[in-house]
């Protein structure tokens, strides 16, 4: 639908894969995770700064690894505690717990994709390829402090 949104730069803090620490590279597949506000209608916002930038700046991962240890961790987590059904299908929930979120709740949203060059080497975009997946702050904690600058104002906001 936004397609002006398919293809983008993401400024980012970190070069390597959140999971291995390894470099990112084009031609590889990737989870970018955004830190958004999940509003009406399933409709995510971008949590935002003044200037219009990101307030947490974006984490991204290797799908393999994301898929392979950070989802598994994240799985395992949870384990004790069986999905809640989800009585409102229809509304946004978390892809783990599938809980629904209330409105305005801040939340991880994942979305598949990767990093494409341009012919100037710092100017990496992102491309999309899938329709974002969402998990809730509760889901994410148990892989939050492998993001350390989320780590520190989300998960305190939550505690508090
Ligand atoms: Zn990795
Ligand atoms: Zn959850």
């Amino acid at each position: 639908m936004a397609s002006s949104r398919e293809k983008e730069k993401i400024e980012h803090d970190s070069e390597c894969c959140m999971t291995c620490d390894l470099p990112l590279s084009t031609e590889m597949d990737l989870v970018l995770l955004e830190v958004v506000d999940v509003g009406r209608n399933g409709v995510c916002e971008v949590v935002k700064n003044v200037s219009e930038g990101y307030y947490f700046l974006p984490y991204f991962h290797h799908a393999d690894c994301w898929s392979e240890s950070a989802r598994v961790d994240i799985s395992n987590a949870n384990a004790d505690s069986p999905p809640l059904a989800s009585s409102k299908p229809r509304l946004v929930h978390c892809e783990s717990c599938l809980r629904v979120f209330d409105d305005e709740e801040r939340a991880i949203q994942c979305t598949s994709g990767s990093l494409q060059q341009s012919k100037l080497r710092t100017d990496l975009t992102f491309v999309r390829e899938a329709k974002p997946s969402l998990l809730c702050l509760t889901c994410f904690a148990p892989i939050s402090n492998n993001h350390p600058d989320w780590e520190e104002e989300l998960f305190d906001l939550q505690s508090s």
